[in-house]
């Protein structure tokens, strides 16, 4: 199976309806798209009516095609009476994802229903999980690309509705086999509603033995017929024990108190503030950004990884939403660049080979050139970015305080004080592994030291990165940055090893530019990077080691373990983002907000265990380590 998704194969009709060739069936009503969603899936799911005291309400598709039932769902919810700070979420799936164009082609035919905006937005071409933010609708759209059997094993929400809109059972029995039925039972919250077009036996026998209340009414068009399905009983719940802790959720918080005002907290206090939760952010230092997200310019671009792994996808999801988020947070914090990566081994010219023979993205986002003489990848339109900007822009929101120059060593016993609708966040960079010394976070300290200044000569917008890297956005430049080992009782401190070793990387990496960096004109910055030994980042609950060893104790011998393991829902830590701060931040704050809000996760599962705290101490138990 190749890496890149599959396109549709389409044939469009005189109305400019769209025909998939592969299961020969229409997208959707040949009498009107629009009008079938607001008969079949809008009203028969009880909307706007059962969203109107809530504060989240999540509906889930089967086949997202062209958007429009997303886009009817979007009207509705913005013409309905609805709590000022209720959110909408809307997740999907889709195997074989249209281009913006045709998905712009489909939804001309109506307007006002705000199709320039999807298609502004329009999911990326490769596998798994997106989230796609509308903030000014208070709307998420979170799409999986790749089977829907895939999706539904490795995705856990709870819908409030579900809109079953595959093709007609007969073309397509992949969306309406038995083991779907048994999957949207156990992603259905209580009082589940379901709408269909389609009244085949075996969906109506599928959804009743999956508990399902069935009842068929007046179908739309040329139909005759439609079904509707209930969820009235107690939901099958997910009772496996949550080693990695991923399905903890925090309190519900009234508040949140984020400590660590770089771009980890400042992203987290920014995503809850977004949603209407007020935050108060402090730090030890006198400003915002002091640490390690503090230098004068940053690069944002993706790690490609050769082969289609939870890493792998993990990473480009960051990458995708954290350019996404700061474009539209702050578009005078991030340049458009292309940036030219150099194989720094032959190990690295393999990987290249084998993400242009297999890429996980379409041309748009990457170039090759693979030649003898070098390997090169040119990541289009990444971002270089200003951290400065960013992180003030992010914490620059009514519901965020700040407050700096504070002690942060006693915030255990504030959070014992708290009262238990304030959530903590520790993002504190490599001190958060002090502060809770309890979890015995295997984080090391890193010091990066960065040199910069103006160029004599404007040499453009320019990224090159071959293990260090090299910036300029025309008359500034930037390059480092060095990775030293420095024990957590250091300062860091800039030092003239480290400059010499940088300026040796330029000479390697940039030599046209070591004339115009005379050492008068440089200046130096260094920091400590908190990073794994993984090198991915940790987000979740906090808990004690001790405790976690107790309860997982059988995993050492192989064995099952009958408990889950305690962990504290008023504390939540985000750290370990090593070198890549920017790229992390934004989708790591969206995660952990997801899990307070009661709003679907934008990360699979197993991507969840890639970043659960908890995954070093499981992986030593099982190697009998620890
Ligand atoms: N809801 C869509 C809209 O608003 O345009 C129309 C959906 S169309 C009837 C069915 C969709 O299911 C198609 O886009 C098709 O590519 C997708 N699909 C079919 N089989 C699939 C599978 N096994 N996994 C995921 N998506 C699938």
């Amino acid at each position: 199976m190749a890496r890149l998704p599959d396109k549709p194969d389409l044939e469009w009709k005189e109305e400019g309806t769209p025909v998939s060739r592969v299961f020969d069936d229409v997208y959707f009503s040949l009498s009107d798209g629009l009008e079938e969603t607001r008969s079949v899936f809008l009203k028969p799911c009880g909307l706007p009516e059962r969203w109107q005291h809530r504060k989240s309400f999540t509906v889930a598709e089967l086949g997202f095609g062209s958007g429009l039932n997303f886009l009817g769902l979007l009207d509705l919810w913005l013409a309905s009476d609805r709590r000022p700070d209720a959110w909408l979420h809307f997740v999907s799936v889709e195997k074989f994802l249209m281009t913006a164009e045709d998905a712009a082609k489909v939804l001309g035919r109506w307007s006002g229903i705000r199709a320039e905006e999807l298609i502004a937005r329009w999911p990326v071409r490769t596998r798994g999980l997106q989230r796609i933010m509308f903030e000014q609708f208070n709307v998420t759209l979170t799409l999986y690309v790749g089977d829907v059997r895939d999706w539904l094993k490795s995705h856990e929400f709870k819908a409030d509705a579900w809109f079953l809109d595959g093709f007609a059972p007969a073309k397509n029995e992949s969306m309406w086999s038995e083991n779907i039925f048994g999957e949207l039972a156990s992603h259905s919250a209580e009082g589940c509603r379901i709408g269909t077009y389609t009244v085949a036996g075996a969906v109506r026998r599928g959804l009743a033995a999956a508990g399902f209340e069935v009842s068929k009414a007046e179908g739309f068009g040329r139909k005759r017929e439609r079904l509707e399905a209930v969820r009235n009983g107690p939901m099958r719940e997910f009772c496996e024990p949550d080693i990695f802790l991923t399905s903890v959720s925090p309190v519900r918080p009234a508040n949140v108190t984020v400590i660590g005002a770089g771009i980890a907290g400042a992203s987290v206090a920014r995503s809850f503030a977004s949603r209407g939760v007020p935050v108060r952010v402090i730090d030890q230092e006198n400003a915002p950004a002091s640490g390690a997200s503090g230098n004068p310019m940053a690069l944002i671009m993706p790690r490609l990884d050769a082969a289609d792994t939870s890493q792998a996808r993990f990473l480009i999801q960051s990458y995708l939403y954290a350019l996404s988020f700061y474009r539209r947070l702050e578009p005078g914090g991030v340049k458009p660049v292309d940036v030219c990566q150099r194989a720094q081994s032959q190990a690295e010219v393999k990987r290249f080979e084998k993400l242009l023979a297999d890429p996980p993205l379409d041309e748009t986002w990457f170039a090759g050139d693979l030649t003898p003489d070098q390997s090169i990848l040119t990541h289009k339109n990444a971002g270089m970015i200003y951290p400065e900007k960013i992180v003030s822009a992010l914490l620059d929101h009514p519901l965020i305080e700040c407050a700096f120059d504070q002690n942060i060593n006693d915030i255990n016993k504030r959070v014992d004080e708290a009262d238990n609708q304030t959530l903590f966040v520790i993002a504190a960079g490599q001190q958060s592994g002090y502060i809770l010394k309890e979890m015995q976070l295997p984080l090391a300290g890193k010091q990066g030291q960065v040199e910069f200044g103006r160029l004599a000569n404007d040499r453009g917008v320019s990224a090159l990165a071959s293990g260090t890297y090299a910036l300029s956005d025309g008359p500034n430049f930037l390059f480092g940055a060095t990775f030293e080992d420095i024990s957590d009782d250091q300062a860091p401190a800039v030092n003239e090893a480290a400059r010499s070793e940088n300026l040796e990387g330029l000479r390697t990496l940039k030599p046209d530019w070591v004339d115009d960096v005379s050492r008068a004109n440089l200046s130096s910055r260094a920091s400590v990077r908190s990073t794994t030994p993984d090198r991915f980042p940790v987000m979740g609950a906090v808990f004690s080691a001790d405790d976690v060893s107790e309860a997982l104790a059988p995993i050492r011998m192989g064995a099952r373990v009958s408990q889950s393991a305690p962990s504290n829902p008023n504390l939540f830590v985000v750290t370990g983002l090593g070198s890549r701060g920017f790229t992390f931040a934004p989708l790591l704050a969206e995660t952990l907000v997801s899990l307070a809000l009661e709003a679907p996760s934008p990360l699979a599962r197993s991507e969840l265990e890639l970043i659960a705290p908890v995954r070093f101490l499981v992986r030593a138990m099982r190697r009998g380590r620890a």
